[in-house]
């Protein structure tokens, strides 16, 4: 289980997330001003933060920035998601501290995929009756 922060305005996407998130066992809290939404990721000190780009007053863009420059909360990763993909825009979020980003409307299997890759990696699960598998071999180096 996993604390993760929305930021988003359009009430029906945060029921969406926050019904897929509650579904993969985790703890959302969403937010829809996003005035507010520094002072609650500074109490709430969530494992993960997706934020809307396209958000009134303050710009998703914007927050990313100031989570980034936070003391208590400059480590925790975060998904963009985002209605208007225009050329440019994902090397915008990338460069404001986003991890990953994702465009709406929102695939459920993308999604929930994007949100398990930047969580924190769990203790292992104990294996459910076949052993470990064979070592993979190490990647070739990329030069
Ligand atoms: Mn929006």
């Amino acid at each position: 289980m996993a604390k993760i922060l929305i930021v988003e305005d359009n009430a029906l996407n945060i029921k969406l997330f926050c019904d897929l998130l509650a579904a993969h066992g985790h703890q959302p809290e969403a937010v829809t001003d996003s005035r507010n939404a520094l002072e609650t990721a500074r109490q709430f000190l969530p494992d993960l933060v997706i934020t809307d780009i396209q958000l009134p007053h303050v710009s998703g863009l914007e927050l990313i920035r100031l989570i980034r420059a936070d003391d208590r909360l400059s480590q925790v990763p975060i998904m963009a998601v985002t209605a208007y993909s225009a050329v440019g825009d994902e090397e915008r979020i990338r460069g404001a501290g986003a991890q990953a980003y994702v465009s709406k409307p929102i695939s459920v299997v993308k999604f929930a995929q994007t949100v398990e890759q930047l969580l924190p990696t769990k203790a292992p699960v104990e294996a459910s009756g076949a052993g470990t598998g064979p070592e993979q071999p190490p990647e070739p180096e990329l030069t």
